[in-house]
């Protein structure tokens, strides 16, 4: 898989896209169009995987069609990651649901603008290859939206300028108060503190 690396030391920052089936086709050039960050480093990965649709919820995502991500993970061990989700918008309400919880075991997602979703990232990678003070998050646009890509890519902006979790959950408190009270809450429940 294509790996662009901007900069150089630490924080290392590791953004990907296109984890399955055809979500590239809306993730991928928002990825590309990243460049250099002021300090620290960037690696972003546009394409992960164009094949079959398996879910990063599933356990075996990480170790089969997303072992590449891994394989980045293990070797430059990120300070922040993110990954860039497509979702359809039939799908908006089922992911921003209070009750994903419970029926799929991880929080529901955050409305931030223009159909842009914020979340936490499979517990799957999160527990496995992150240490507790990392920063990792999922953004979800809204599938043929242009202005939804557009939105994402000023977020994306926001995170790489970002030097720790800290930087950014000052950032979200400033501009979007209520969905980083939602992400510590969720955050601090995941890990039981
Ligand atoms: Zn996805």
């Amino acid at each position: 898989m294509l790996l662009k690396i901007y900069g150089k030391g630490r924080p290392f920052r590791f953004f990907v896209g296109g984890l399955h089936g055809r979500e590239w086709r809306d993730t991928s050039s928002v990825l590309m169009n990243l460049n250099m960050p002021f300090s620290g480093s960037l690696a972003v990965m546009p394409v992960v995987n164009r094949g079959k649709y398996i879910s990063t919820l599933e356990s075996g995502y990480y170790h089969g069609i997303g072992k590449a991500i891994v394989d980045v993970v293990e070797k430059y061990r990120p300070d922040i990651y993110v990954e860039l989700h497509s979702y359809s918008k039939g799908n908006f309400c089922k992911l921003v649901s209070k009750d994903r919880v419970n029926k799929v075991g991880v929080p529901g997602f955050s409305s931030l603008e223009k159909g842009v979703l914020m979340g936490s990232v499979s517990p799957h990678i999160r527990r496995e290859y992150f240490p507790v003070e990392a920063l990792c998050l999922t953004f979800e646009i809204e599938k043929d939206n242009a202005r939804s890509g557009e939105f994402a890519a000023c977020i994306l902006d926001v995170v790489k300028g970002c030097d720790s979790r800290d930087d950014f959950i000052e950032y979200m408190m400033k501009h979007y108060p209520e969905v980083a009270k939602k992400a510590i809450e969720d955050y601090k429940k995941f890990y039981g503190l």
